[in-house]
Parts: C-alpha cells; structure tokens; sequence
C-alpha cells in the first residue's frame, strides 16, 4: 500500500508569536503539500499556522539567500512616527486603532508631541534618517507643517504617509512642501468606487484624481500604496500600473496584502508578498516571478553590501518607463552573467574580498543593452546608499513593492529583526523593528480590551 502521508520538510527553525495567547513560540517554516506554512506549537493553545506562500521553490531558494548575505547587526534608519489616531475614514482594512469608537476599541492615545520626535532624532546623530509621518491621518495633526521643519532642520527625509483627503486642498500642500515635504505615501486602491466603499468606506475616485493632480503640479515625489483586497480591487492593479507608466513624479508603486491588525480581523483576506507577486503579473503581465527571484537576489545583495536593513517580508521589483511603454529589467539585464556573482556574496569576507566582489558585479550588469540605464542605475545605488528620498530618484525607473506587514499570524522573529523601518509612538514607546512594535501593540491592545485576536488560518486549498 502507498505511503499517503504527507511529507513536511523543514526550511527554516524560528520563532513567532502564539496568535491565540500572543506570547513567544518556537516555529518552523516549512513546506508542506506544495505551499509554505508557518507552523507554531504553543504549549497553552496548541498548533497554529499561517501561510506564507504557494510557491515553495520560489520561497526557500530566497530565504536561504536572504539569510546567507543578511548577516549581521544593520542599524536603522527609517522610523515610522505614529502621530495621531486621529482618522478622517473609518476604514474597514484599518491596520491602526484609528478614531476609538468602533467596537473592542483601546484606551485613547494623545497624539504625539513634537518634542518627543525632536529627542528622539537628537539621540540619533550622525546619520540621515527617513522620518515617515504616518498613523492614523497625519493631515489632521494641525503642527504638521512644524514638525516637517524640525526633520528637514536636521537634514533627514521628511516622508508623508495620507489617504489624501486633505491634499486635495493645493495651497495646504504647497504650506507642507515649503515646510520641507520631500515624499508622499498616498493610499491608491484603484479607481473603482465600488471598492472603495468596501476597502475604505466612502467612494474616494475623483477624491484620489484631484489629489494626484495637485502632487503632479507641485512636482512630489509619490508612491503609490495600493492595498489589496481578495475578490475585491485586484482588477484595478492593472489599472494603477498604467496609470504611473507616463507619471514622471511616481516613483513607486507598493501592492500591500492585508493583515490581521488593528481593527481588520479578517486573516481569510491576508496575503503574503508571494501571493501577491501572482496577482501583480496576473493582472499586468508585467513582472513575472523569475524575474522577481533574480531581481531580490540583486536588491538583498546590495542592501547587505551596503548594510541597509530590509526584510523577506518586502520585496521588489524593477520596471523601466521608456518611449510610453514599461520594460522589465530583465530586458538590460543577463541574469545568467549576474546570478553566480550574487551567488558568492558569502564568501566575500573582508573589506577588499567585499569591495572586489562589487566590482564583479558592476561587470556582470554592464552590456550593451544596459548601457542607456547606467545613470539610472547608479543613481538608484546612490540613493540607496545616502537615504532613499524619492524626490531624487531617476524619471524612468519605477520601483514595484509587494509588501505585507507583521502580525501575530505572519511574524518571524528572524525576519523581523532585519525590518526596514522602527517606530516612534505614544502607546509602546521605541521600536527599532517595526515587526515587533506591531506584536508590541496587539499585546498592549488585548491586556486592555476584551478582544481575542485568534482567526481561523487560511489553508492552501
Ligand atoms: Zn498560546
């Protein structure tokens, strides 16, 4: 008789989070019938698991590259600053405790005071930070603009994260940019107001169009933040693409799956980057996943190389923007030149092992194609070296993001002590991960409220 066991094999031993207790567990990450699971074992509430991809060659041939070249302690330079619960949308997706009137809803928080961001920038010197105003609304927050001249004073990135609301309005964009506004973040779902209502809870098209002719006006710097909803606005990723193909002032288009956090309960509708890299090439064509492989090969390479932060839990793309029509990089670059060089970033131990192995790299990207890119190349190099401003990045190259965010379910605590951003808030203070500052605050929002933040756990079938 056959053996009709399944068989499970282990990618990776970690530790997450219990999501019926939220306290530390052992894990592991593993494959098992052709999808990838994070599988916990707490000893009060049992098993519990999450799904982390569907593609498992895909996910632990990246993962071990990923731990191969991240090595080591990075330090942070881009902190989240949550300045307000304050919300001008009641989002059903809210990822924040926004507006604390809704059900199960935490003890308020006030929003944060200047003083505390100016300290906590102070005993960070020596370095150029991102500084991301974000949480609920920061629009709302009437010293905005103060607290922009504060950051710029200091020569950090000052970076907006809004739903836009209040952008309509171009002189107060203008007053935020002449306060140094250098980036903005603006939520972008798509241009269906069906799904607006569903996602966020009020029909906002025409809201976003206006928005997005103010910031092309002023000339800043945007990322697109897409939020994806299962069965809901993946029609409009195609639609989101097209639009920032002939948008010199979009630098960026970030997909992001939901998560179980804050209000948004719901771990049926969650998706992980590599879920959502599928829909991404399903919907546009554009981007198909060996060229995702290959490209965060090169971009995790590079940030370890120049010992920027960045976790598993965010990875990119590259599209280029030449005569009306997007390009994949795979059109300027060889990966078959360029991947056995990737492949022995290892090994470069010292300072000249490192620096030579860059080198090999540089020749390994250079052909003939990718001779019309080398500014924009090494202009993004730059950039990633001095500070990722978007405000300075190259016209052509479009950066594509397919992000998750940590919580209770998803959290790797491997992963998550090489997260891209930190945290300033009011409720649980300094985080230099964010991946643990989001547990942080579920564990801070349950002791306080009656809520059980446990969710059935979507399965591969
Ligand atoms: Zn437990």
């Amino acid at each position: 008789m056959e053996n009709v066991c399944t068989t499970e094999k282990v990618i990776r031993e970690t530790v997450s989070v219990c999501p019926d207790c939220l306290k530390d567990v052992p894990a592991r990450v593993i494959e098992k019938d052709g999808c990838v699971y994070l599988h916990k074992i707490c000893p009060e509430h049992g098993d519990s698991q999450c799904l982390l991809s569907k593609r498992p060659d895909y996910y632990a041939n990246l993962d071990r590259y990923f731990f191969s070249v991240m090595q080591g302690e990075f330090r942070q330079r881009d902190y989240l600053i949550r300045m307000t619960e304050k919300c001008n949308l009641q989002c059903p997706i809210c990822l924040a405790s926004a507006d604390s009137n809704q059900n199960e809803a935490p003890p308020p928080v006030p929003d944060l005071e200047l003083k505390k961001l100016c300290e906590f920038m102070d005993s960070r010197p020596g370095r150029q930070l991102k500084i991301d105003l974000i949480s609920s609304e920061p629009t709302l927050c009437p010293d905005l603009p103060q607290f922009m001249r504060e950051i710029r004073k200091r020569g950090h990135i000052v970076s907006l994260h809004t739903n836009g609301l209040r952008l309509v309005d171009i002189n107060y964009l203008q007053t935020l940019k002449d306060a140094g506004l250098d980036e903005v973040f603006l939520q972008m779902d798509g241009f269906d107001d069906d799904a607006y209502m569903r996602i966020r809870g009020a029909r906002l098209t025409n809201t976003k169009l206006r928005v997005l002719e103010n910031l092309e006006k002023l000339n800043v710097a945007t990322s697109l933040v897409m939020v994806i909803m299962p069965d809901c606005n993946e029609k409009e990723i195609g639609k989101v693409l097209e639009f920032a193909k002939n948008k010199a002032f979009i630098k960026e288009v970030m997909f992001l799956g939901t998560r179980a956090l804050g209000y948004f309960r719901d771990s049926k509708a969650t998706l992980m980057p590599d879920q959502v890299i599928d829909l991404v090439y399903r919907e546009s064509g554009l981007c198909p996943r060996e060229e995702c492989f290959s490209f965060n090969k090169l971009y995790f390479a590079l940030l370890s190389f120049l010992g920027v932060r960045k976790c598993l839990y965010v990875q990119h793309n590259l599209l280029i923007r030449k005569d009306g029509r997007y390009h994949g990089i795979s059109e300027y670059v060889d990966w078959k030149r360029v991947e056995p060089v990737l492949d022995d970033l290892p090994k470069a131990q010292t300072k000249w092992q490192k620096a030579l192995w860059f080198l090999r790299l540089g020749f390994s990207l250079l052909s003939f194609r990718s001779l019309s890119l080398l500014p924009d190349f090494f202009s993004l190099f730059i950039r990633l070296k001095l500070g990722w401003n978007l405000h300075y990045l190259p016209a052509n190259p479009l950066l594509i993001g397919y992000i998750t965010a940590c919580d209770p379910q998803n959290v790797d605590r491997q992963i998550g002590c090489f997260c891209g951003k930190g945290e300033l808030a009011n409720d649980i203070g300094i985080h230099e991960s964010g991946s643990e500052a989001n547990i942080d605050r579920e564990r801070w929002w349950s002791e306080r409220t009656k809520r059980r933040p446990r969710q059935n756990d979507p399965s591969c079938q």
